[in-house]
This record gives C-alpha cells, sequence and structure tokens, in this order.
C-alpha cells in the first residue's frame, strides 16, 4: 500500500553529482522506501547559463549505477515554464507581486512580502528562527522570463503534492522565502528535514582538496555502488547501534529522519576504503571479475595469454587484499606481466640478507618441479630445501617472494608459485640470483 509520503530530489545540472547531493538523493530515497511513499525525480534547469544537458546525463547516470531509483520524472523545470507562468500571474492579479522595469535587463517580477516572515519547526533541527529583518521583496520571474529557484521549486514542490522536503542545510536561508511563497500560493506546508553539510577530514567543508567529490570519480576510482551507498547512508544518520554494514533492506527498515544528526558529518577515506573491501570480500567471484576486468584492461594487461579458469584462481586467492578495484591490478600486474618492479626496502631486507645458496638451491630444485599446478609438489619442493639447510620456512618463503613478484606481501607462496607459473618463477629466480644476491 503506498502512503501519502511524497518526496523530491532536484538537483541543478550544473555538473556532477556530488556526494553531498548524493547523500541527499540517497536519504530522500530511503524515506520513501521506509513509508512507502514517492520518490520525485526534478531537474532544476531553470539557470540557462550554468545547466548542462551532459550534467543531467551524468547526474542521471550517477544516480542508476547506485540504485536510487525514482517513481516520477525526471521532470524538467525548463519545460514547465508555462506553469510557473500561471502562478506570477495569479501573484500579480491578487496584488501580491509586482512588475520591476530595469532598462538593460527588462522586465522582472517580485513577490511582494507582506507581514512578518515566520521560522519553522525542522524536523532534524528543531525550530528554526528567521531574521526576518534581513529579507526584502524578492524577485519570482527573471527578465528572461525564467522562474527563479525559490519560486520554481514552491510551485513545484506545491503542484506535486510534496510532503517532506529532505535537503542540506545550505538552503535553510531559503525556507523562510519559499515558506512566504507556500501561502501566498495557497499550498499546503511540507515537512522539512535540512541535513548538516558534509566535511572533509580536517573539519573544514568538503571539497576537491580533500580528495574525491563526485559520484562519478568513486565510480572510475574503484568504488562498489554498494560500498558507496552504505557509506554515505552513515554520513549523518544512524541506526542506533553500532553496526556498519547495512544491507539496502536494512537500511530502508531503519531509516528515519530522527535518527539524522543535527551536527556535519566528517567524509572518513579510511573507512570507506575498509568498507568498499568488505563488499569486494562478499562480492560472488565471477561478478568481481567481471567489474575487474576494465580495469586489467586499461592497465594493458589484458594479453590474451590467461584463462578465465586462472583468473578466477587469482582474483579469489586475492580478493581479501585490496580495498579498491584499482588495486588489484597493482597488487596483481606481477602475475600478468613480465616487467615487474622489486621494491627497494623488501630487496634490501629479504634478498640482500639473505643466504645465496639457499635461493640457488630452490631454483635448482623448482626447475625438477614437473607440475607447477599442484601446491602438494610446490610444498614439498620447498620444504626438502628447508629441511635440508635446517632454517625455517619464512627464512626461504620471503626472499622466494620478493624474487618473484617484488615485494614482500602476497598471498600465499605456494599459490603464489603456481599462478605464477613455472617460466615466470625460474626466470625471476635467475634475474634475482644473478642481480640481488
Ligand atoms: N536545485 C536545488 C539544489 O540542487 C534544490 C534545493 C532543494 O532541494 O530545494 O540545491
Amino acid at each position: 500500500m503506498t502512503s501519502k509520503v511524497k518526496v523530491r530530489f532536484p538537483p541543478s545540472p550544473t555538473g556532477f553529482l556530488h556526494i553531498g547531493g548524493a547523500r541527499t538523493a540517497l536519504y530522500n530515497w530511503l524515506f520513501a522506501r521506509h513509508n512507502n511513499g514517492k520518490l520525485v525525480l526534478r531537474i532544476e534547469d531553470t539557470d540557462r547559463q550554468r545547466s548542462t544537458e551532459e550534467a543531467t546525463q551524468a547526474i542521471l547516470d550517477s544516480l542508476t549505477w547506485l540504485g536510487l531509483d525514482w517513481d516520477e520524472g525526471p521532470y524538467h523545470q525548463s519545460e514547465r515554464l508555462e506553469i510557473y507562468g500561471e502562478y506570477v500571474e495569479k501573484l500579480l492579479k491578487n496584488g501580491k507581486a509586482f512588475h520591476v522595469d530595469d532598462p538593460e535587463k527588462g522586465r522582472a517580477v517580485r513577490f511582494k512580502l507582506t507581514g512578518e516572515l515566520t521560522g519553522f519547526d525542522d524536523l532534524v533541527h528543531g525550530n528554526i528562527r528567521s531574521d526576518t529583518s534581513l529579507i526584502e521583496d524578492f524577485v519570482i520571474q527573471k527578465a528572461d522570463g525564467f522562474p527563479t529557484y525559490n519560486f520554481a521549486c514552491v510551485v513545484d514542490d506545491g503542484v506535486m503534492g510534496i510532503t517532506h522536503v529532505i535537503r542540506g542545510d545550505d538552503h535553510l536561508s531559503n525556507t523562510p522565502r519559499q515558506i512566504a511563497l507556500y501561502k501566498a500560493l495557497g499550498f499546503e506546508l511540507p515537512k522539512f528535514a535540512h541535513i548538516p553539510m558534509i566535511l572533509g577530514e580536517d573539519g573544514s567543508r568538503m571539497s576537491k582538496r580533500h580528495g574525491a567529490t563526485s559520484v562519478t570519480e568513486y565510480r572510475e576510482n574503484g568504488y562498489l555502488p554498494d560500498a558507496l551507498v552504505n557509506f554515505i547512508a552513515l554520513l549523518g544518520w544512524s541506526p542506533g547501534h553500532d553496526q556498519e554494514l547495512l544491507t539496502r533492506q536494512e537500511m530502508i527498515e531503519k531509516f528515519t529522519l530522527k535518527r539524522v544528526n543535527k551536527t556535519s558529518a566528517r567524509f572518513d577515506y579510511t573507512k570507506l576504503d575498509w568498507m568498499n573491501g568488505k563488499y569486494i570480500q562478499d562480492l560472488p567471484i565471477e561478478d568481481l571479475i567481471s567489474k575487474l576486468r576494465p580495469y586489467i584492461k586499461d592497465a594493458n594487461l589484458d594479453n590474451g595469454v590467461f584463462t578465465d579458469e586462472w583468473l578466477f584462481k587469482l582474483v579469489e586467492l586475492y580478493k581479501e587484499r585490496f580495498r579498491t578495484l584499482p588495486e588489484f591490478v597493482t597488487l596483481a600486474s606481477p602475475f600478468f606481466t613480465d616487467e615487474i618492479e622489486y621494491e627497494d626496502a623488501a630487496v634490501q631486507k629479504h634478498l640482500k640478507k639473505s643466504n645465496p645458496s639457499l635461493i640457488k638451491d630452490a631454483y635448482k630444485k623448482l626447475k625438477e618441479v614437473n607440475d607447477f599446478s599442484s601446491i602438494t609438489e610446490l610444498e614439498d619442493c620447498l620444504r626438502t630445501i628447508t629441511t635440508e639447510h635446517s632454517v625455517g620456512f619464512g627464512k626461504l618463503a620471503q626472499p622466494i617472494r620478493v624474487a618473484v613478484i617484488g615485494k614482500s606481501a602476497s598471498a600465499g607462496i605456494f599459490e603464489t608459485l603456481e599462478l605464477l607459473g613455472k617460466e615466470k618463477t625460474l626466470k625471476r629466480l635467475e634475474y634475482t640470483i644473478n642481480t640481488f644476491l
């Protein structure tokens, strides 16, 4: 059964969907779904200089990628000029608006404020008082015939029957003007909920300086939509307990405006990475592979020589070790290519100081292993060496690891050798013996 709740997400298409905008969209979506209500998507493109078709498309793509669907729209304000015109006429007729002529700009319409502007009860902040002395009669229709934001927004919210306006608190100062317009136009007032801004890690308003700010960038940087949605849901809302990983269904069930914070949340990049890693671990390997393929291709690692089965094993082996999709490529590139980079610190610590005869022996014995796809054979081989040399297993595994992948951290050594294969393993051991020992 659908309820009377109707909310809206009305972006201005002047750029990419910002993380703050995505959170506003998400809170509206969660509120609508929690209440069995409706979400309207409205493109506020009345600023003709700044609005673009590309930005509209980018915003729609981002919403779709995030999995935030809407029930009505997208409406475009630029296609609704007639409607705003009718309401302007109405106000002009009953004396609540008047024309102003500017010799340069042309003829605009201003709204005539009568009486006091009132404060209002905000569902997040409580009672908001407004300083009415600063507000003057304001423009509702510009000389180019287009409505101003405040006017178009109120007409649409009124006509569309919006019950709750959930938006960033950068709009708090617009609300008293909008309330005056609702009253003058005879619309029922919606309830307002203004959500605090998102701050960067240093406590100042989140901007490019802090890192990626748009959904598009997070998408390109290898974050998963489910992880991003989970993360931004918690930027200003809490389910009331410590659980941080929530499915969409859990978020829908638990979402209330009462649990939206009054104070700003900080964007914690480390936490986002952690969360993304968790979502990566939870993905079925096949799905993960299809998300990784474009990154593998972009890094020119798609040399065509590996099989699906091989890639499956490699991704399975590494899936707990990367937090973003491109990080997989960085970690796993030594498996794909012959150009590997040796980390200096790892070389110093594990190769320069190791016992050369141990590595040489490993080279000799690994050469005799017939089947590199057999973990047992590889294990027997390496264990024999450590027994013969009376050293702990790490004394052999660490230098071999650095020799074959260039760094001191990797998945299990046997699996690493298996996936590298005999040829790459021996070539790299040989290189190591000739170069570092
Ligand atoms: N177009 C406005 C914006 O993107 C909408 C504000 C509102 O929700 O009223 O900021």
